[in-house]
Order: structure tokens, then C-alpha cells, then sequence
């Protein structure tokens, strides 16, 4: 392993010999409410690399360019080197989180339509939303580029809508991430893993047992490594992966 390039509150970029790939560490470490709230989920790390890659190589089946090139080990992947745009893009499906702290929505209220928003990335500010015009004003990304996010993050959805679904996952809502690689294509980077999606049970009712993702570390609701270990096991199981299932 060579230089460390940036460390992040779940994930470690280190630098490689080509210039153009990047190797991404997966840590164990959990944060939530911008790091106010800290802790360990064991074997986190391993199980968002897992669940990350499965997702990602299958969503590249489904013609999704993202940065992955391959798992070099449980908890790391080797990716190409992006320009990452510092837009979190959250889709929902169904109300949850911040967005029913800020309207009123009752928390499993399913929207007439997914909703895609624009989060500024940027910790210090406490990752705000976005307006469109916000957005343009701070440069973060083109009309252009911003119009690919949006349907990319649709398109994206709609796959993983339809996965989860087929795994007995409700997709609730979800934070997407992207990057300019250098011909200025844009492609999935970062992860899509129990945290940083929601993910319902689909056969359960009871609305604290049917929470599969993060939101059991944020409320306290105990047995996350379970739940995590279920998500990549029920992912890897119906992509034909299953023997490293947890
Ligand atoms: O907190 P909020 O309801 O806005 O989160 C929406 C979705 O985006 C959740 O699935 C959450 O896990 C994810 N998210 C994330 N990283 C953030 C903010 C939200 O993965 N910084």
C-alpha cells in the first residue's frame, strides 16, 4: 500500500502505482449526524465492500459506468481515478429520514414519484440541500452534467428498486455519488451499501424489526452487524455469489 491520499469518516483512498487507479479501503468505523455520534460495526468494512462490488458490477451488467475495476481484497476495492463531484445524490422512494423532519411526510408515506435531490458535500456546512440554482451559483456542476445526475440517478433506481424488491428489500431511499473520470465521462463512484441506503425488510411489519440498514446504529435499535450480514447475504445469494454470504 502506498501513499495515503484521503481518509474519510467509512472509507480510505490510498494512491497506486498507475496514476490512474486508486485503491479504496472499506473501515469498520460508523459515524452518524455529521460524526457526532461514533462507533464500530464489526466486520462492517468487509460487508459494504461485498455488497458494493456485487451492486456495482451488476449495475455495470445493466449499463451503468461506474469507477469499480475489481476487489483486490474482503475490504478493498481498486477503482478508477475520478474527479469526484461533491453533489450527494439522494433518491426516495418512500418518506423517511430528513425528508419527514422537514415537511411533515409520516415516515413510510410512498411518494407519487422518486424524488432526486442535491446535498452540498461538504461537511463543515453540514451537507445542506440544494436548489438548482444554488447548485449552478456554486459551480458544483453544469446544467449539462446536472441533467445526466438526474437520469442517471433514476435509471439507477429503477435497477436497484427492482433488485431489492427481488430480495425481499424494500429500497427506500438512498445516497449516490459520482466522478468525472479523465475523458470527462461520468461515472458511479463511491458505495451503495447498508450505509448509505434504507433498506425495509419486506417480510416484516413492525417498523423498528424491518430496519436492515444504518438507521439501526443512528436510533439505537441493536443487532446492526445481523442486519447488515442479512443485506449481503440476500444481495450475494441472488446474484449467485452466496458462498461468502455472512
Ligand atoms: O438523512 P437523510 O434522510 O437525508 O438520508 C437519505 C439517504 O441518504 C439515507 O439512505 C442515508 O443513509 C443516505 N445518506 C448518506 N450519506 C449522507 C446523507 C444521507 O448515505 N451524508
Amino acid at each position: 500500500m502506498t501513499e495515503k491520499l484521503y481518509e474519510g469518516k467509512a472509507k480510505i483512498l490510498y494512491a497506486t502505482d498507475d496514476p490512474d487507479i486508486l485503491l479504496t479501503h472499506f473501515k469498520d468505523d460508523a459515524t452518524a449526524f455529521n460524526a457526532q455520534k461514533r462507533g464500530t460495526i464489526v466486520e462492517k468494512g468487509k460487508m459494504n465492500c461485498q455488497i458494493t462490488v456485487a451492486l456495482f458490477q451488476w449495475l455495470e451488467s445493466q449499463g451503468i459506468p461506474t469507477h469499480l475495476i475489481e476487489q483486490s481484497a474482503d475490504d478493498k476495492i481498486l477503482v478508477k481515478r475520478v474527479k469526484i463531484i461533491p453533489i450527494e445524490v439522494v433518491i426516495r422512494n418512500i418518506a423517511a429520514g430528513s425528508l419527514c423532519r422537514q415537511t411533515g411526510l409520516k415516515e413510510g408515506y410512498k411518494l407519487p414519484f422518486s424524488l432526486v435531490e442535491f446535498y452540498f458535500k461538504n461537511d463543515e456546512l453540514g451537507d445542506p440541500l440544494l436548489t438548482r440554482d444554488r447548485l449552478l451559483i456554486l459551480e458544483l456542476a453544469t446544467e449539462e452534467q446536472l441533467k445526466q445526475l438526474q437520469n442517471l440517478a433514476l435509471e439507477i433506481n429503477q435497477h436497484l428498486q427492482e433488485f431489492f424488491s427481488s430480495c425481499q428489500i424494500t429500497l427506500v431511499d438512498f445516497k449516490l455519488e459520482f466522478g468525472i473520470d479523465k475523458e470527462g465521462k461520468i461515472l458511479l463512484a463511491d458505495e451503495i451499501s447498508p450505509d448509505t441506503c434504507r433498506l425495509w425488510d419486506k417480510t416484516e411489519t413492525d417498523p423498528q424489526k424491518r430496519v436492515m440498514d444504518k438507521d439501526r446504529f443512528r436510533r439505537d435499535l441493536g443487532q446492526i452487524e445481523t442486519a447488515y450480514q442479512q443485506v449481503q447475504k440476500r444481495v450475494l445469494d441472488k446474484l449467485g455469489l452466496g458462498d461468502n454470504g455472512g
